[in-house]
């Protein structure tokens, strides 16, 4: 095999950097992972994720885990009503959504972040993730590569993968190429609110342990059940960048202050959500990689997921495609298939690099779909099917 003998190094401990490791191990591959994190409880995880079949699933299908996300995944958290601003239902499918099951190709079952991420840790060869490692930077030597961390920490590896997110540090060693804005931003908390029953009953009624998506005035907020009782959120619409920089969402008085001025047509039954949230809001502008981005293949170092392709949510595909990346990584390098590491990783990379433009423009596409003033009326007919 290409690998023998090869340290790896995996650089991000997120749903697509632990794919890969456990792909590599089941091949006999020696790999680390290194994840800034703390540990593994260091962060509360967000919302869920719903994984497809001919992506998410199959690489998990592929990592032999397919029977633990049977037991962790949340049947019926796929369930979804659409509202308009002032919380109307147009569409529910809580009750007639056809039955579908794993091996369906409309079956989209959900999972949140946190048992996702402890499924793929635990399937992991002990001290596989070396904690607290904050990449930082990296110098060649010998074939591969001495990487060094926050910590004051150093590795070696003679293969470096970079999986560390939207922000990625080792993206810079193999492209300058860098996102653009797309005009438009989220206002995120992951934690959300833990007693919705009590304190957000109106939305929590609604809910009713699937997922609301509201759009009024190009505006959207997607609200989602969580495993644990509670429920998380997120606001997004067109706006400069630069005007909620001068917001400190942290303060609820100005919090209540921004929704009521840049949210005028929606009712007082979403304040429920600004009032009684736990934890602080994050707020995320939307990035893209460019679609036609290409850059020089090495023989010792990659990229997966929103490193490599970092995409708007609005099509649902950035967790599967991280994921599906893993698994053609880990088939290019290990297939026997190519002569030499380099090839292998041109091959992954180029077919990579298509598969992410095609959903990237998708997901530009819904991002316009949503935010647009008709997106009640386009997304009703999306899901009705017409
Ligand atoms: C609001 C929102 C909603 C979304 N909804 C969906 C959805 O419904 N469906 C979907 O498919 N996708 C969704 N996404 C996108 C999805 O979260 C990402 O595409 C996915 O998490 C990418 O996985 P990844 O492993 O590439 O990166 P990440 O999940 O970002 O993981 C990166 C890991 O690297 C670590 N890290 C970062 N920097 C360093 C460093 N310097 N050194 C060491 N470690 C580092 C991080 O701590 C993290 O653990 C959403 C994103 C957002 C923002």
């Amino acid at each position: 095999m290409l690998l023998n003998n090869k340290k790896i190094a995996i650089v991000g401990g997120g749903p697509g950097g632990l794919t890969l490791a456990r792909l590599l191990q089941l091949n006999g591959a020696t790999v680390n992972v290194y994840e800034r994190d703390m540990n593994k409880d260091a962060r509360v995880q967000g919302t869920t994720l719903d994984l497809h079949e001919e992506s998410g699933l199959k690489a998990l299908r592929q990592a032999k885990l397919l029977d633990a996300f049977k037991k962790n995944y949340r049947p019926g958290a796929d369930k979804m009503i659409i509202v308009n601003e002032h919380a109307q239902v147009f569409f529910s499918d809580h009750e007639g959504k056809p039955q579908e099951d794993f091996g369906s190709e409309h079956f989209r079952p959900e999972i949140d972040r946190g048992p996702l991420r402890k499924m793929l840790l635990e399937s992991l060869q002990p001290d596989t993730v070396v904690w607290n490692s904050q990449f930082v930077s990296m110098q060649k030597q010998n074939d591969g590569w001495l990487l060094h961390f926050k910590n004051e920490t150093s590795a070696y590896a003679d293969i470096v993968i970079g999986a560390d997110g939207a922000n990625s540090k080792i993206r810079p060693y193999l492209t300058p190429i860098k996102p653009f804005y797309t005009g438009i931003s989220g206002i995120l908390t992951v934690d959300g609110i833990h007693h919705p029953e009590t304190k957000a009953p109106r939305i929590d009624k609604l809910l009713n342990g699937g997922k609301i998506m509201a759009f009024g005035g190009g505006k959207c907020i997607t609200v989602a059940s969580k495993g644990n009782g509670g429920l998380a959120f997120y606001v997004s619409y067109k706006v400069e960048e630069s005007n909620l920089k001068k917001i400190n969402f942290s303060d609820k008085t100005q919090l209540l202050a921004w929704f009521k001025k840049d949210f005028p047509e929606w009712s007082s039954i979403w304040l429920e959500l600004f009032e009684n949230t736990e934890t602080t809001f994050t707020v995320i502008p939307i990035y893209c990689m460019p679609l036609d981005q290409t850059w020089q293949t090495l023989s010792n170092l990659t990229m997966l997921g929103d490193a490599a392709h970092l995409m708007p949510p609005f099509a649902g595909e950035g967790v599967n495609m991280a994921m599906l990346d893993a698994l053609e990584l880990s088939d290019c390098l290990c297939s026997g298939k190519f002569r030499d590491i380099q090839t292998a990783i041109a091959s992954y990379e180029n077919q990579m690099r298509k598969r992410a433009a095609e959903a990237a423009q998708e997901s530009l596409e819904n991002g316009d779909k949503i935010h647009s003033k008709e997106a009640l009326d386009k997304m009703l007919a999306f899901f009705n099917g017409l």
